[in-house]
């Protein structure tokens, strides 16, 4: 199982650091984001650690964040309202955390500013 030891979300999927967790499972973790940018707005992260989502990421990892997206809008009341997945990649598209995440965003009306274009 691979774990970067300098790596925040490598730190907070794995309960060294505890955080404000929505949803936990064998391969994945979610908590909410520090800096909410909508009224929900919780991340979706893998417990071993992958720079981004094309970092030679295992099927059954993916399959397991895309399970938890759907595990964490129901579980935040946000599944039927809708809400937004991203997953930032690379420098140029504003990732700050070099760990593979996906942002899930709701619980209001998400205009096109939400987590893009500037
Ligand atoms: P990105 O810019 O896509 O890499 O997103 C990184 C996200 O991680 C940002 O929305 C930050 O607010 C969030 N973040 C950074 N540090 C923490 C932390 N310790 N706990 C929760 N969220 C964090
Ligand atoms: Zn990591």
């Amino acid at each position: 199982m691979a774990k970067k030891d300098d790596c925040i979300f490598c730190k907070l999927a794995n309960h060294v650091i505890e955080t404000d967790y929505v949803y936990e499972d064998d391969l994945v973790c979610a908590f909410k984001d520090a800096n909410p940018q909508a009224p929900v707005h919780v991340l979706v992260v893998p417990k071993d650690h992958y720079d981004n989502i094309v970092d030679d990421v295992p099927a059954d990892v993916l399959a397991a964040m895309v399970h938890a997206v759907g595990e964490v809008a129901r579980a935040c009341g946000i599944d039927e309202s809708g809400f937004r997945v991203i997953a930032n990649t690379g420098e140029a598209a504003g990732q700050t955390v070099m760990h593979l995440h996906m942002h899930v965003l709701g619980g209001t009306r998400l205009g096109e500013e939400s987590m893009g274009s500037e």
